[in-house]
């Protein structure tokens, strides 16, 4: 059955959808069959992947109002092996539209099992904020990874999301634990970025796991959106493709865990 893992950080701009977008594409090279399901209103990662987001009819957002299933909304990508379940504005309406339906939280859980065993991943990219679709994003992940950029208040905001994360496992019985903390837009000749390493191993302590893999900073891990594609496909030779592939090695290292 396929492993899900939300890339979650309620800060924007931390590199969750290039996460996303390239740590997908770099198991899909590595001949895993991989989905990913865009759960951010502004699309990001569906445009990432060569998809036209305003023309679309069937989204996430007819999944979670339950007007579709998940299996009728996938399309595929450029790359074989790398699929995306796409959203668009259209999505912004969700939040409190299904506040107001009997198990809200777990709409996403339920619709995913039609699909669950056709993949070897299946990622979900959450949006910037820690309300129903990052919570149904929780409820239905098997764990997390949380990209955190090397930035000054790197740590803020993230007791709240640790927070969220044990209110779901408590009160809905929901564990998701973390899969690992991914440092990005990392300068490691920069001050800066190794403090703010040395501010996240303290923080987090010895029990969680920090991906030995760091992201740095990349021009081409930017500009690769805006042509519709993957860094792993739009430079195959960049920085950026490199550290996506060596993350996406380190990932499957934890398959035989
Ligand atoms: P989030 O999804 O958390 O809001 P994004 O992945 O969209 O963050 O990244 C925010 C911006 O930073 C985007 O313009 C993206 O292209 C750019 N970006 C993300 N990671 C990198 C990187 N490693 N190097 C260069 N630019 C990056
Ligand atoms: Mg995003």
């Amino acid at each position: 059955m396929g492993e899900m893992i939300s890339i979650i950080n309620q800060k924007g701009g931390c590199g969750k959808t290039t996460t996303a977008v390239n740590l997908s594409a770099a198991l899909a090279l590595l001949d895993r069959r991989v989905l990913v399901i865009d759960m951010d209103p502004q699309g990001n990662a569906t445009t990432g992947l060569g998809i036209k987001k305003s023309e679309l009819e069937s989204t996430i957002y007819t999944v979670l109002s339950r007007k579709t299933g998940l299996s009728d909304v996938i399309l595929p990508t450029e790359l074989q092996d790398l699929y995306i379940a796409p959203s668009n504005i259209s999505l912004s309406g969700a939040e409190i539209e299904l506040s107001s339906e009997i198990g809200y939280h777990a709409i996403l859980q339920e619709a995913v099992r039609d699909v669950r065993n056709e993949f070897d991943y299946i990622f979900i990219d959450s949006p910037p904020s820690l309300g129903i679709l990052t919570l149904n994003a929780l409820v239905a992940s098997d764990s997390v990874i949380i990209p955190i950029q090397a930035e000054y208040y790197a740590l803020e905001g993230m007791a709240d999301l640790l927070k969220t994360m044990s209110l779901v496992h408590e009160r809905l019985q929901s564990p998701c634990p973390i899969k690992g903390i991914l440092m990005t837009l990392y300068d490691s000749r920069t001050r800066l970025a190794r403090d703010v390493h040395r501010e996240v191993k303290n923080f987090f302590g010895e029990s969680e796991n920090i991906f030995r893999t760091t992201i740095p900073r990349n021009v081409r891990l930017a500009e690769a959106p805006s042509h519709g594609k993957p860094c792993i496909t739009y430079d195959p030779e960049s920085t950026g493709t490199a550290a996506y592939m060596k993350l996406a090695g380190e990932i499957i290292g934890m398959e035989c865990e």
